[in-house]
């Protein structure tokens, strides 16, 4: 019955995999807000000594977090180092797998951010109809499926809507979702859905291009080949002309 025994023994590694993991499982919290529960109707010096007490917890907490999540994480980094062939005690890795999981903690900080906590003070009033275009800014992120790196660049446009958004929050927008696992289609989503929620704009047009390390380093190993990915919403989905604009002022 050597297919019976395959089985019981695939189901035995796979209980033992899972206690295994369990037993280093710690997940990264999305601290964002830390609520003090209290009513905000009092004087405005007590709502800022609140707030300011606040932040100050929600920043330790955050902090708090961080360490524990370094250190499971340099944990796991340990154990990579030794599967990969690796001597992890020896010296010039001693300090590696903490090395490693600040530098993934570094790339993978947009969970720990928010598109409202950063646009809501740059959101300005403006009758200006005219396209606004950020091009060419550069992005670094991380494949989902391999886990290295996609890096290149973004161009965003938007026509306006009675509001503006304050450019530099433009390629703010970019790096929440960026310093995250992606892949590339859904980044250029992502960054068109929020452009369009925080503004209203008539249109939006986001065009990604970069090349994928998981593509040049491994597979196929096309050193030069890139992939582009675009969203066009609204205006720029629905008139010719001004995609056009759009794609002509981008490539140029
Ligand atoms: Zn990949």
């Amino acid at each position: 019955m050597n297919g019976h025994q395959g089985v019981d023994h695939d189901q035995e590694l796979d209980a033992k995999f899972k206690e295994l993991s369990l037993m280093k499982k710690h997940k990264r919290s999305q601290v964002v807000r830390v609520s003090s529960g209290l009513p905000h109707q009092q004087s405005s010096s007590v709502s800022e000594q609140e707030a300011t007490e606040e932040r100050r917890r929600h920043n330790s907490l955050r902090e708090e977090d961080r360490v524990r999540t370094v250190a499971a994480m340099s944990e796991n980094f340990k154990d990579i180092l030794d599967l990969v062939g690796e001597d992890a005690s020896r010296q010039g890795l001693l300090k590696t797998p903490e090395r490693a999981a600040k530098a993934l903690m570094f790339f993978t900080k947009g969970y720990e951010e928010k598109i409202a906590d950063i646009l809501n003070d740059a959101i300005f009033d403006e009758d200006h109809d005219e396209m606004v275009i950020v091009k060419d800014i550069e992005m670094f992120s991380m494949c989902e499926h391999h886990m290295v790196p996609f890096i290149g660049k973004v161009s965003i446009g938007y026509l306006p809507n009675k509001r503006v958004l304050g450019l530099s929050k433009i390629a703010r927008i970019v790096e929440v979702y960026s310093r995250r696992l992606q892949v590339q289609e859904r980044l250029t989503k992502q960054i068109a859905v929020a452009l369009t929620e925080a503004i209203q704009p008539t249109g939006v047009g986001v065009v990604i291009e970069a090349t994928h390390m998981c593509m040049v380093m491994r597979g196929v190993q096309k050193l030069n080949s890139r992939t582009i990915t675009s969203t066009m919403l609204g205006v720029f989905r629905d008139d010719p002309k001004t995609r056009e604009e759009f794609l002509t002022l981008v490539r140029h």
